[in-house]
């Protein structure tokens, strides 16, 4: 038998109840629900189509194929975060001289830095941390603290996450506070967003598929209306925009908004 009709996985021939991934693999649907999914590149962890993977102790499942590229070193993360915050300027927004101080960190300190449940729909692999004291919505006392990454993350993942937290640096220093969470969520997914069109890999196409169907009322919903309203200007703009006016664009603006 030709081996397309043959499982990825069990080698056995498939029937009617198969499953094909993002990669072209096609195996028995069953398999899916009793494997390990790698939480960077989607693949089910086994032998055949992965070379196994791990479990890291703080829960983040890795898949050999990924795990190879995984950013354990500071030093390292430091040089991806440069060239990312190279390639944020490049979507219009630039950090400047501004500080961004960088950890790598296990699920725990995430989690606790967080003040998140693990149970949410966005996968949590990155924070930024800023001390903020207002009174009546006044900011009177403002201090950037630092970027916290997930611990082994593949290297153009880690560059994912990168680009979405400076995202956030770059809107704390600007001085915009105090946006709802779906419009600053919304466009740091953006700037993944815009990086990821850049890409040539292969996981270029998987993520932001990915971004474009997530079903999250924040991350996805404030993602596709953030992407919409760059039809309407371009990205330094919006900014500008929601800067003055605390929410997105409408058509209006276009006009209007100079
Ligand atoms: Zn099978
Ligand atoms: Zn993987
Ligand atoms: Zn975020």
């Amino acid at each position: 038998m030709n081996s397309a009709h043959l499982c990825s996985i069990c080698r056995s021939p498939l029937g009617k109840k198969m499953f094909q991934d993002f990669w072209g693999n096609r195996f028995c649907i069953d398999h899916q629900y009793y494997l390990d999914q790698c939480t960077s590149c989607g693949r089910l962890i086994c032998e055949a189509l992965t070379e196994g993977g791990f479990r890291y102790p703080d829960g983040l499942i890795m898949c050999s194929l990924c795990d190879r590229r995984g950013i354990f070193s500071v030093e390292r993360a430091e040089i991806l975060l440069k060239d990312m915050r190279y390639e944020l300027k490049l979507n219009g927004l630039d950090l400047g001289e501004a500080e961004v101080p960088i950890r790598l960190v296990d699920r725990n300190e995430l989690f606790r830095r967080s003040r998140r449940s693990s149970n949410e729909g966005h996968l949590l692999l990155g924070l930024t941390r800023g001390m903020l004291s207002s009174i009546k919505d006044k900011v009177v006392d403002k201090r950037f603290m630092e970027i916290l990454i997930q611990r082994g993350l593949p290297d153009e993942q880690f560059k994912l996450v990168a680009i979405h937290e400076l995202c956030h640096a770059w809107i704390f220093y600007r001085g915009i506070h105090h946006l709802s969470l779906k419009i600053e969520e919304g466009l740091c997914v953006l700037s993944e967003y815009l990086w990821l069109e850049r890409q040539k890999m292969p996981e270029a196409e998987f993520w932001k598929q990915q971004l474009l169907e997530n079903p999250d009322l924040i991350y996805g919903d404030g993602f596709r209306q953030a992407l919409q309203c760059l039809q309407l200007m371009p990205l330094p703009r919006m900014m500008r925009y929601i800067e003055e006016n605390k929410k997105f664009p409408g058509f209006l603006a276009k006009l209007l908004f100079v």
